[in-house]
Parts: structure tokens; C-alpha cells; sequence
């Protein structure tokens, strides 16, 4: 099999005020609340907020929102490896199995804390859990980051897998249809087939390979980072509202 650990090429992913910086709030919530609780259920908003962009238009919030794929991008990736994510950490079988393994523990826990319902320190232990989950996200993630490719957990994250499910609902009932945003190539005899964007692409895409009959990637996995967008040398990608189908 033809080694891949070359291929990717690291590339400036900040785009965006909220890319460059949102890491921070990844720290404050996960050491943070290790000694301020409360802190912990700012990732309340962050799953409601997920949950809801991916309604209407994928796992835009991955590429662009999340704190833990900004701590990735920004922090990490001068030190990652920057290796082919291994097929299996993004197999049905890892991706089901472990959300049906990440919610089966976190509704355990919160069933426990809601014993404490109404109690003073009731907040503290829910804040307390999403914290500690945090805080796991950024130690295995981290590790992930470093040693193999800095979006390597989210191949199987429970909170994209969440978006995907969101997602499809959505698609389901006609509301992302006309409010989605996809990788669109203004013309595909203008493509000069280098492969820059899968090379740069944070999920190991290929969108060159994938372009639909209407000039669009319709891969559930694209996080719409545009990262591929500023790189393709040829100028003929963009990020816009879905055109037909
Ligand atoms: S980077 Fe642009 S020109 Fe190169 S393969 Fe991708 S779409 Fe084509
Ligand atoms: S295809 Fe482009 S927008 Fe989608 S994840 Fe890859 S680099 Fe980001």
C-alpha cells in the first residue's frame, strides 16, 4: 500500500477570528474547571449549538466554531506528525461504537448527578462532568493531535457524529437543503488534478476525486473549513449555498 504519511502538508488553518482563538475557551473549561465547576456547563451551549448549525448546514461547526478543532489547528499542528489517519479510527464500526460507548457512560453520570437535583452543589457536579469530558477530549485528542494527525479524534468524535445525525434530520425534513453551504468548483476542466486540496485537507478528503455531476462536494464529512478554498492554486473553489439536487 502506497504510504501516505507524506502526502499532507500542514497549512496555515486560522482563517477566522473564533479559529485563531477559540482554543482558549477549550483550556478555561477543562484545567479551568477543574477548580471552578460551573465553567463546565458553557459545553452545554456548545452541544445546543452544534447541534442546531448541523440542522441546517453539516459539520460546519467542526470547521469553524469548535474550541477543541481550533486548539488542533492552531496550537497543535506545528508539532503534529501529521500522519494518514488510520482507516479504522473512521470505520462505522469505530464511529458507532463509540458514541454508543461516550453516551452510555455520560448518561450513567448525569442520571447520578440528577440524584442531586435541587441540592447547592447540584450545578457544581453537572459542571463538574462536562469539564472532566473536556478534559478528556483534550488529553486523548491532544495525544491523537501529536502523534498521528491533529484532527484524528475527530474522525469518531461523538459530538460529529451527533452533527451528522442532525444533519440528516435536517436534509430529511428540506431545511438544509436551502441553507447549506458545500465545497463548490466553479468548473471542473479548470482543475489542474495536483491534489493541493486533498493534500491540505484537514480530514483527508479528496475533493478533486469527488465533485458532484453539479459541481459540488457532497461528502457528509466536510467540516467547510476552506481550507481547501485559499490553497487550491487554480482558484476554483468556494464555499457556497447548494445549487441544484
Ligand atoms: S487544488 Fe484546485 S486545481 Fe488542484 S486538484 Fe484541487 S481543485 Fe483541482
Ligand atoms: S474538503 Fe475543504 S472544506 Fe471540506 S474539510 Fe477538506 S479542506 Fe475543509
Amino acid at each position: 500500500m502506497k504510504n501516505l504519511n507524506n502526502y499532507y502538508i500542514k497549512t496555515n488553518r486560522s482563517f477566522s477570528f473564533i479559529r485563531k482563538f477559540a482554543w482558549i475557551l477549550t483550556v478555561l473549561v477543562a484545567i479551568g474547571g477543574q477548580w471552578e465547576p460551573k465553567l463546565g456547563l458553557i459545553v452545554i451551549f456548545i452541544m445546543a449549538g452544534l447541534t442546531i448549525t448541523a440542522f441546517f448546514n453539516g459539520r460546519y461547526w467542526c470547521g469553524n466554531f469548535c474550541p477543541h478543532g481550533s486548539l488542533f489547528d492552531k496550537v497543535i499542528l506545528p508539532i503534529s506528525k501529521n500522519k494518514k489517519i488510520p482507516n479504522f479510527l473512521k470505520s462505522k464500526f469505530m464511529i458507532i461504537g463509540f458514541l454508543i460507548f461516550f453516551m452510555a457512560n455520560f448518561i450513567r453520570r448525569i442520571l447520578k448527578i440528577f440524584q442531586a437535583w435541587g441540592t447547592y452543589d447540584f450545578l457544581d457536579k453537572l459542571g463538574y462532568l462536562f469539564s472532566n469530558t473536556y478534559l478528556m477530549v483534550l488529553i486523548v485528542g491532544g495525544i491523537l493531535a501529536i502523534f498521528i494527525n491533529v484532527r484524528t479524534w475527530c474522525q469518531f468524535c461523538p459530538m460529529g457524529t451527533i452533527q451528522k445525525l442532525s444533519y440528516k434530520l435536517g436534509k430529511a425534513l428540506g431545511f438544509a437543503k436551502k441553507t447549506e453551504k458545500k465545497i463548490t468548483i466553479s468548473n471542473q476542466e479548470k482543475c489542474y488534478k495536483c491534489g493541493k486540496c486533498a493534500r491540505v485537507c484537514p480530514f483527508q478528503l479528496m475533493p478533486y476525486m469527488e465533485f458532484s455531476h453539479n459541481n459540488q462536494l457532497n461528502n457528509i464529512d466536510c467540516i467547510k473549513c476552506s481550507t481547501c478554498v485559499v490553497n487550491c492554486p487554480a482558484g476554483i473553489l468556494s464555499l457556497e449555498k447548494m445549487s441544484r439536487s
